[in-house]
């Protein structure tokens, strides 16, 4: 498949977070700074200058352009090492400590997916970075991860096609997210809760 319409690799992260934070950003154009997103800016700052240094017979890319044609893909992956072989290796760098959710994982294989186009070869690990623990976790790049990378995709595609903002998941993530204030995830929530306690053709609860 080739596409016209090419997605940011990061708004594959933003989906797999929540869905509504996708929209917000890359539909809505909103995006708020926070200690979470000016501790990303300092945790990005070295990876965000495109350069290579060759370490211990490794070569560092840094800021390397990525995409897909075949998937409509594109971003900047922070660094790609290729080891002696040529394998590319991708690593994203992450301020924060690992999330339950997959959001990382499946931004880190978008890369890979990308680095395989352009270079025709295998990518089949990568690893993020946690600043805040200052260690590497290594990810396989498995078939299922793959999969959810499509699946993914997908959704965003549809998501920007329908140029329709989600509700708010108001759980957990929330505490975490920089787009907390333009959300108003909480006020949502209340607000669908008292439409539904006023709408007659839903069944309440039970007190
Ligand atoms: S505040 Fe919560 S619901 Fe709103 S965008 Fe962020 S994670 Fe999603």
């Amino acid at each position: 498949m080739i596409t016209e319409d090419y997605i940011m690799l990061s708004a594959l992260q933003h989906h797999a977070f929540c869905p509504r934070q996708c929209a917000l950003i890359h539909i809505e154009q909103v995006w708020d700074e926070n200690l979470y997103t000016l501790r990303g800016q300092r945790v990005h700052e070295k990876v965000n200058v495109p350069e290579y240094e060759l370490i211990e017979g490794i070569r560092v890319e840094r800021a390397m352009p990525l995409w897909s044609h075949q998937l409509g893909l594109t971003g900047i992956a922070d660094v790609v090492e290729f080891s002696s072989d040529g394998t590319p290796y991708p690593v994203e760098y992450k301020s924060g400590a690992r999330k339950r959710r997959l959001a990382d994982d499946i931004q880190l294989c978008a890369q890979a997916l990308c680095l395989e186009e352009m270079l025709n070869c295998p990518v089949p690990k990568g690893a993020i970075f946690h600043n805040a623990s200052k260690r590497r976790r290594e990810v396989e790049l498995t078939q299922a991860l793959r999969d959810q990378v499509l699946e993914t995709i997908q959704a965003v595609r549809r998501l920007l096609t329908g140029q329709t903002l989600p509700p708010p998941v108001n759980d957990a993530r929330c505490q975490d997210c920089s787009l907390i204030d333009a959300c108003l995830p909480q006020a949502l929530s209340g607000f669908d809760r008292a439409a539904q306690l006023n709408n007659p053709f839903v069944v309440q609860d039970e007190p």
